[in-house]
């Protein structure tokens, strides 16, 4: 069996070739301005420079082959040459995390983009220790996963709200709550078509929030195995569970 050429993406463009995302409207023969961010890690970091090739993407526009026309320390710019992909619904998935401790956190958001989050929700539960990240950080962390695992799209991002205020808010269907220690059912018998996944802090969630979730007609507690995980490894078993027994990993 012929093997695919791991060297080598879409219609010949080197996989190698690096991937921007950019809000800015994509077009043909279009020249666009790098931002700072950009021409710093494609000029400082990755060492391009004019006339080596880029793909630049975003959901709304797919993504495309372009060329880099110039590029110094902190500025530059591209002229776009064809579309490589199309533009491509992705499935929603929402992860509702409660704010764990920095690094962990920052994982998760990396680690939810890869596997296809399309939201992500901090949650403040009455465990939570940790201050509120900043959003800034988060936002780079999920356009750089982004870029790396050639998705299209970034998840957004949403403000820290209390659980209480998710739940009474809640509109999108089954909600699977990660609940261990009570005899919830595995996620595997309960999958189906939830694409919502909750997870608690580092301490868990206290017994009246677990009590409160459990009332909730939307709601469905799962457990994730047989032994206790930390927060971020719960949080990417999960989304994993989800997306191979009913997400895109099914397909
Ligand atoms: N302090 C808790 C305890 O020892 O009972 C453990 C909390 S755990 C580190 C953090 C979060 O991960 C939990 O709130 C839950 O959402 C999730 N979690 C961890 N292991 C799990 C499991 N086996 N099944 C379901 N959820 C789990």
């Amino acid at each position: 069996m012929a093997l695919h050429d791991p060297n080598e993406s879409r219609m010949g463009v080197a996989v190698s070739t690096p991937r921007i995302h950019t809000e800015e409207l994509l077009l043909p023969d279009l020249e666009l301005p790098a931002t700072p961010a950009q021409a710093h890690h494609l000029g400082v970091v990755l060492r391009r420079g004019a006339g080596d090739a880029v793909r630049l993407f975003n959901a709304r526009d797919g993504e495309w082959l372009g060329e880099i026309l110039a590029m110094r320390k902190d500025r530059g710019s591209f002229v776009l040459r064809e579309r490589l992909r199309p533009p491509a619904p992705e499935p929603e998935l929402t992860l509702l995390m409660a704010i764990i401790k920095r690094d962990a956190l920052d994982w998760v958001v990396e680690k939810a983009t890869e596997l296809g989050v399309t939201r992500i929700r901090l949650v403040q539960t009455r465990r939570t220790v940790a201050a509120p990240p900043n959003p800034e950080r988060l936002q780079a962390i999920l356009r750089g996963a982004a870029e790396q695992c050639e998705r299209l799209g970034l998840p957004r991002i949403e403000a820290p709200l209390p659980l209480h205020a998710v739940l009474a808010g809640w509109g999108e269907g089954r909600l699977l709550v990660a609940a261990e220690r009570r005899a919830s059912p595995p996620i595997a018998a309960l999958a189906g078509t939830a694409r919502a996944l909750l997870v608690g802090p580092e301490g868990g969630f206290a017994p009246q929030e677990l009590d409160d979730l459990a009332a909730r007609p939307f709601v469905s507690p799962c457990r994730l195995g047989p032994r206790i995980l930390r927060a971020e490894t719960a949080a990417v078993a999960g989304l994993a569970a989800l997306q191979a027994l009913a997400g895109d990993w099914a397909e």
